[in-house]
C-alpha cells in the first residue's frame, strides 16, 4: 500500500514514521507525477496560506482536488484540515475545498496556542487519545454528510466525510498509531 505525503512544507517526517511502522510505503508528493499510483494522501500540518500557494505553484491544487472528488482517501491534519475545507472564515486563501466544513483558523487564542489533552474518541476504542494542538483550527459548522468524530465545547476537532478525514490535532506527534490506522481502514473500504 502506498500513501503519498504532501511534502511541500510541515510535519512530513512525523507522518512517515507512523505510516512506516504500519508497513505502508510513503512516497513524497512534490509534483503531479508523484500522485500516480498512490492509494491515499496525507496533508500534513504547516501553514495553510503558504501551503495553498505552493500547491498552486507546483501545479498540485487541481490534480489533488480532482483525485479527491474521484474518491482518493485524503487525511488532513491541522493545515490539512483547513485545506480540505470548502469554507475558511474570513479568508480567500487557496484550498482544495473538498469537505462541507466551515473552519476557523488559529482559533484557540494566544493562551491556548498549543496544548495537549487526553480525549475520548469513540471510533478509536475505549482508551482516550493524546491530542496535541499547535495553533490549531477548528470546524465550527458542517453540512452534507460530515460525521463528527470528536468535539469539545462545540468545537469540532476530528471529522470525516466519505473518503476524507480531518483532524485539528497532530496524531503524528504521538506514538499512538490509532488515527492513522483509522485512515487506513477507510482505504480498505474504498477498495471493496
Ligand atoms: N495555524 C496554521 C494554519 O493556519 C495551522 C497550524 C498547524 O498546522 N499546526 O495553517
Amino acid at each position: 500500500m502506498k500513501i503519498g505525503i504532501l511534502a511541500l512544507q510541515g510535519a512530513v517526517r512525523e507522518h512517515r514514521r507512523i505510516l512506516q511502522r504500519l508497513g505502508v510505503e510513503t512516497p513524497d508528493v512534490l509534483n503531479p507525477e508523484d500522485l500516480d499510483g498512490i492509494d491515499g494522501l496525507i496533508l500534513p500540518g504547516g501553514e495553510s496560506t503558504a501551503v495553498g500557494k505552493l500547491l498552486v505553484r507546483y501545479n498540485l491544487l487541481e490534480p489533488i482536488a480532482e483525485l479527491g472528488r474521484k474518491g482518493l482517501p485524503i487525511f488532513g491534519t491541522c493545515t490539512g484540515l483547513i485545506l480540505l475545507s470548502k469554507h475558511i472564515n474570513n479568508s480567500e486563501q487557496y484550498r482544495l475545498g473538498l469537505m462541507d466544513t466551515h473552519v476557523e483558523r488559529n482559533a484557540f487564542g494566544r493562551q491556548l496556542a498549543s496544548f495537549e489533552a487526553d480525549m475520548p474518541i469513540p471510533v478509536l476504542g475505549d482508551t482516550p487519545f493524546h491530542t496535541i494542538f499547535i495553533r490549531a483550527p477548528y470546524i465550527d459548522s458542517i453540512g452534507g454528510n460530515v460525521r463528527v468524530l470528536l468535539s469539545y465545547q462545540d468545537k469540532i476537532l476530528f471529522a470525516e466525510q466519505d473518503n476524507f478525514l480531518a483532524a485539528a490535532f497532530h496524531p503524528e506527534l504521538t506514538d499512538d498509531t490509532r488515527v492513522h490506522e483509522y485512515f487506513l481502514s477507510k482505504l480498505s473500504k474504498q477498495l471493496i
